[in-house]
């Protein structure tokens, strides 16, 4: 059963758990046949073979085509079909060099299903390097869209009934907005068994609850029966080598646990979701010393970062208001009051517990490579990046 007696209809049910955890449903003939005629964009695409496609989603000025770019394999076998997007925000790069990887490295020997991969969904944003459509609104908050609507509501249309009409899961790559950057977390509606299904298998650490914005990709493929993730990793503008890692496993670690690769799910020394979390913000205007960096453990009335006059005179030091770990944080060491300096995610088990694992597990080569690329234009002290791993250099 696809999506499409959705599309144009009345809206679809709310938070509908998926019935499609059962890989036996693929196994019924009429599925088989409809899958075997698998077309999307009027190309059709047979079993056991992949293709590269380009979609039409809107036109230039001059009238010309603008096409969405989209790879996809099929294996000879049926099974779910599951989309992997990028660039939703047009300036947020790490999402596409992702799918590069998924496309170029490793082979991906997809024994079952449909594999749908989008390298960038706002081409517009990213001729100009921008997170927005050229009519200055949020692809990621236009969705599911409209034939009739916007600019940007007809391109959100188009995705939703060419790419996520087709999908039983989705995952949308995302990384932090300007001057941001994130520690690699994986968020959805974890209510949701099938949500909650490949949020825990992709494997990072964090996994953030939460349905996301009315209009966003992810709640609203959710709503029409798609359970959707989205990783949020990293800054925009970049690709980094350690984001590129973790989403390349992750990816394939969902593929894995939907039984479409061969292989087991790779799991980190820990995994936690994440209910609450809260802001550090600034109070006076100055520049910022960091004291943490994306992953850090922090105790509460630990300094996450000192605050200093245009002479550099300490002005205050801001301080963690409860035991959290480093969400995301500022690139910009500049701030005025009120502007967030980090996000800190409150653990639902002690620190303590957390370092155990850490350092009680197999040695986690990504885990360190990846807090090494992260926020590398920020100076933060070695010493409490440490603390982190070690369980020591407590301020
Ligand atoms: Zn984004």
């Amino acid at each position: 059963m696809g999506l499409r007696k959705f599309i144009g209809g009345a809206s679809p049910p709310a938070n509908r758990e998926s019935k499609r955890d059962n890989p036996l449903r693929f196994n019924d003939n009429a599925s088989m046949a409809k899958r075997a005629r698998f077309s999307l964009g009027g190309v059709t695409v047979p079993a056991g073979a992949s293709r590269q496609i380009r979609m039409k989603i809107s036109e230039r000025y001059t009238g010309d085509p603008i096409s969405l770019p989209v790879h996809v394999v099929r294996a000879k076998r049926s099974g779910p079909t599951v989309f992997v997007s990028a660039a939703v925000h047009g300036d947020e790069l790490n999402g596409m060099g992702v799918i590069h990887d998924l496309i170029f490295g490793e082979p991906i020997e997809l024994t079952h299903g449909t594999l749908i991969l989008v390298p960038v969904v706002n081409i517009f944003g990213l001729e100009v390097q921008s997170r927005y459509m050229p009519d200055r609104r949020d692809l990621n908050r236009s969705f599911p869209g409209s034939s009739k609507g916007s600019l940007t509501s007809r391109v959100a249309r188009a995705f939703f009934d060419e790419i996520i009409s087709k999908c039983d899961y989705g995952i949308d790559l995302h990384t932090a907005a300007g001057g941001w950057t994130n520690f690699p977390n994986v968020r959805g509606d974890l209510t949701n068994r099938s949500v909650r299904r490949i949020a825990k298998a992709f494997g990072c650490e964090l996994m953030v609850n939460g349905k996301g914005p009315d209009g966003s990709l992810r709640r609203e493929a959710v709503r029409a029966g798609c359970p959707t993730i989205i990783l949020e990793a990293g800054e925009p503008l970049k690709i980094e080598p350690g984001v590129l890692a973790i989403g390349l496993r992750g990816v394939r670690n969902v593929l894995r646990e939907l039984g479409m690769m061969a292989g087991k799910v790779e799991v980190p020394a820990y995994q936690l979701r994440v209910d609450k979390s809260v802001w550090v913000r600034a109070e006076v205007g100055g520049i910022l010393r960091f004291h943490v960096a994306p992953g850090t453990f922090v105790e509460e009335g630990m300094a996450v970062a000192t605050n200093a006059g245009i002479f550099g005179e300490t002005q205050n030091q801001l301080l963690a208001p409860a035991d959290g770990i480093v969400l995301g944080m500022t690139t910009l060491p500049t701030v005025k009051p009120g502007e967030p300096v980090c996000h800190l995610a409150l653990p639902t088990r002690s620190l303590r517990s957390l370092r155990k694992a850490l350092k009680d597990g197999k040695p986690n080569t990504l885990y360190h490579q990846v807090r090494k690329d992260l926020a590398t234009n920020v100076s933060v002290s070695e010493q409490e990046i440490d603390a982190t791993v070690h369980g020591g250099g407590e301020a």
